[in-house]
């Protein structure tokens, strides 16, 4: 899914599906990536810091390293889940699941000059 220095395909090997959609599309990777960081990290050590577990101090500091490390290691999951979620809420947009009218389908077979693209190893 990822070229090297994490910079993403623009399409799938295998069955060329367009993963970079372009006009903002990344920024629902970011979102994920955010919530997860914030929702799945920060509230629990603030939650932590509030029943006094670990002090303001200590939580502060985790928090700051948190955010600065976190998100860069998420990164390709975000892409992933983002993909993911948009596929699911959006299944016809999957050249598959459109049928013969879909734009990146006839693209595909006028790749293939006339044949369908193939899906999955045979
Ligand atoms: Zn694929």
């Amino acid at each position: 899914m990822f070229a090297p220095r994490m910079r993403l395909l623009a399409r799938c090997p295998e069955c060329s599906l367009r993963w970079d959609r372009g006009n903002g599309f990344f920024l629902g990777a970011m979102v994920c990536n955010y919530t997860v960081t914030v929702f799945g990290l920060m509230l629990p050590l603030a939650l932590l810091a509030l029943c006094g577990w670990i002090t303001p101090r200590v939580a502060i500091g985790l928090g700051a390293g948190i955010g600065l490390v976190f998100p860069v290691i998420f990164y390709k999951w975000s892409w992933s889940l983002w993909l993911a979620a948009y596929y699911a809420v959006l299944p016809n947009e999957l050249p598959a699941n459109a049928g013969q009218d879909h734009p990146l389908l006839h693209r595909e077979i006028q790749k293939n000059q006339g044949e369908p693209p193939k899906r999955g190893r045979d």
